[in-house]
């Protein structure tokens, strides 16, 4: 995901990379998605943007449908994200570990992640406070009706222990490091 830079106060000091003007809420990014230096969209590829500006750029369409594409490609090897929903409309994978749903849009070029216990009270009232413009609502409720409907895969308890545990080692690590600078 691309880098945003804040001052010692928080305030966010990045700037968009289509208006040139200081970043704020909600805005658009991707992480570094296009390998090739020569393709014309490659400086937009890892590089912070408004929302409404994204909204309004002429290569919208082109750079969600090229990110669609490159997403889809690579859930296909992906071992811990397996793709369990795909049409013209939206791509979505599961990841067994952290037993949640990413929902990535073709028009918007967006994505979500909803845990599964989530799933249906997202897809029938919850998923307008995760919107972030109109145009990532309408690509969303374009894909809704048949999101619904996904059969969920089998819970694996092994794999979220395994994560759970991993990420209480590192817990205890980095409280061992904050211990020994205090020293
Ligand atoms: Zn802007």
């Amino acid at each position: 995901m691309a880098l945003i830079i804040q001052d010692e106060d928080g305030n966010i000091e990045s700037t968009c990379c289509l208006c040139g003007e200081i970043l704020c809420e909600p805005f658009y990014a991707t992480s570094h998605f296009i390998a090739d230096s020569n393709h014309p969209l490659f400086e937009f590829s890892d590089a912070p943007m408004h929302w409404s500006c994204y909204a309004l750029w002429p290569d919208q369409t082109a750079f969600a449908d090229l990110l669609f594409q490159t997403k889809a490609q690579n859930a296909a090897n992906d071992e811990l994200w397996t793709v369990i929903f795909q049409n013209q409309t939206a791509l979505v994978t599961y990841g067994r570990a952290v037993a949640e749903l990413d929902v990535l849009l073709r028009k918007s070029g967006s994505s979500f992640r909803v845990h599964r216990d989530n799933w249906r009270n997202w897809c029938e009232s919850d998923w307008p406070r995760d919107v972030s413009h109109s145009l990532e609502a309408r690509a969303l409720s374009e894909a809704l009706p048949l999101l619904k409907d996904i059969t969920l895969p089998p819970r694996d308890l092994r794999a979220e222990a395994r994560l759970s545990d991993l990420l209480k080692k590192l817990l205890k690590q980095s409280e061992g490091c904050s211990g020994n600078d205090s020293i």
